[in-house]
């Protein structure tokens, strides 16, 4: 295990605020979260699991305890009949997984290109994109768990996903140390969202998984500010899911609202959260201070050199209660707090 002490937490996440993390531990082997692990016991600290920290709001007081980073390595894929298999370790740059399974000519990952952070991390919130879930292509994960200091196997049906959400939100003792991908040789794009489709129309042919993650990288790089020059974690609230009664009133009085009928309970309604914001409330491009609602997507937050986390929670606790009164909705962040 490599130890660093004193690490501003601005560093470790892509919101760039918070204060001093005590100590960053960074294990690549179950041996390191081990020693980790004890070294916190032994003085009494706290720890907790970060990966690229982009999806993690850190507060202006730092963490007194301790950092684990789980960066193992490793991506194996074996051929299993007409599907692909591929291990990957939890310290895999997410993207760098993706255009590794392109590159192959496999389906699976493409309409998940560019999504900033870890392997690690992409069970956790079940990330998704242009249609597509991870969830879709996990068989399973395994975990270091850290009561009984064994590593444990979770199918899928163990993870327990929905829309950004799986057990190991809320469950945060056990730690991934990989997760294991199903990716299809057979082509299988998914291009129905009308920003990729409009790109066919462009001269795009979009029949190769590379050239659909190329074109949503190119997609995604027009609707998120640069991460080098400003912070953000991307979305900042979930879309809400609610019921269609509430849908119905809310279509009465804006019947241009979208509405997505959930799969897996029909009864249930995705909202756009960034209509509500920019059609609704009018909030696009809302600003107070250093902190403000993206022009381009109001749904991502974007934090300006020197924010603090302070105002970051504010301003987002300002946009919940504005959503609240104008819809009687009441949305949840995507990004978690340290
Ligand atoms: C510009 C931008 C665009 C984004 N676009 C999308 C998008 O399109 N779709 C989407 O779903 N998300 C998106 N995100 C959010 C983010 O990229 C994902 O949630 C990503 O999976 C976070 O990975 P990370 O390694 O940075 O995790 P972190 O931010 O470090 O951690 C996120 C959570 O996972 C936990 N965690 C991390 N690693 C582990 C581990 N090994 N074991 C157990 N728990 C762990 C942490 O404790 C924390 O609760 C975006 C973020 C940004 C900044």
């Amino acid at each position: 295990m490599e130890l660093f002490e004193s690490v501003p937490l601005a560093t470790l996440t892509t919101l760039k605020v918070g204060g001093t993390a005590s100590y960053v531990a960074l294990c690549r082997k179950n041996d390191d979260i081990e020693a980790a692990l004890a070294f916190a016991r032994e003085r009494g600290l706290p720890w907790y699991v970060l990966g690229g920290g982009s999806n993690v709001l850190a507060p202006d007081e730092g963490f007194h305890g301790v950092i684990v980073r789980a960066l193992f390595e490793g991506m194996v894929f074996r051929n299993v009949d007409e599907r692909v298999e591929v291990e990957v370790g939890s310290g895999i740059v997410w993207d760098e997984l993706v255009q590794e399974s392109v590159e192959r000519k496999l389906w699976g990952l493409e309409n998940l290109a560019g999504i900033p952070g870890l392997v690690g991390a992409a069970p956790v919130q079940n990330i998704g994109a242009y249609g597509a879930d991870v969830s879709n292509t996990i068989i399973h994960v395994d975990v270091f768990d850290t009561s009984s200091k064994k590593v444990i196997r979770f199918s899928k049906e163990q993870c327990a996903f929905s829309y950004r959400d799986s057990f190991f939100k809320h469950n945060p003792a056990f730690i991934i140390i990989s997760v294991c991908f199903s990716l299809s040789v057979k082509d299988a794009p998914h291009i129905e969202y009308p920003d990729i489709l409009a790109r066919k129309g462009q001269g795009s042919t979009l029949t190769t998984s590379k050239e659909i993650a190329e074109v949503i990288r190119e997609i995604r790089s027009k609707k998120f500010p640069d991460l080098v020059l400003v912070g953000t974690a991307g979305s900042f609230f979930k879309n809400p899911i609610i019921s269609e009664e509430t849908y119905a009133a809310l279509r009465a009085a804006y019947p241009e609202l979208p509405g997505f009928p959930q799969a897996e309970n029909k009864t249930k309604v995705k909202v756009p959260l960034a209509w509500i914001l920019d059609h609704i409330l009018h909030l696009r491009g809302y600003t107070k201070g250093l902190v403000r609602l993206f022009e381009k997507q109001p749904l991502v937050l974007v934090a300006e050199h020197n924010a603090t986390a302070t105002e970051i929670n504010s301003f987002a606790d300002e946009i919940a209660a504005k959503v609240k009164e104008a819809t009687g909705i009441q949305i949840e962040r995507e990004v978690q707090s340290l």
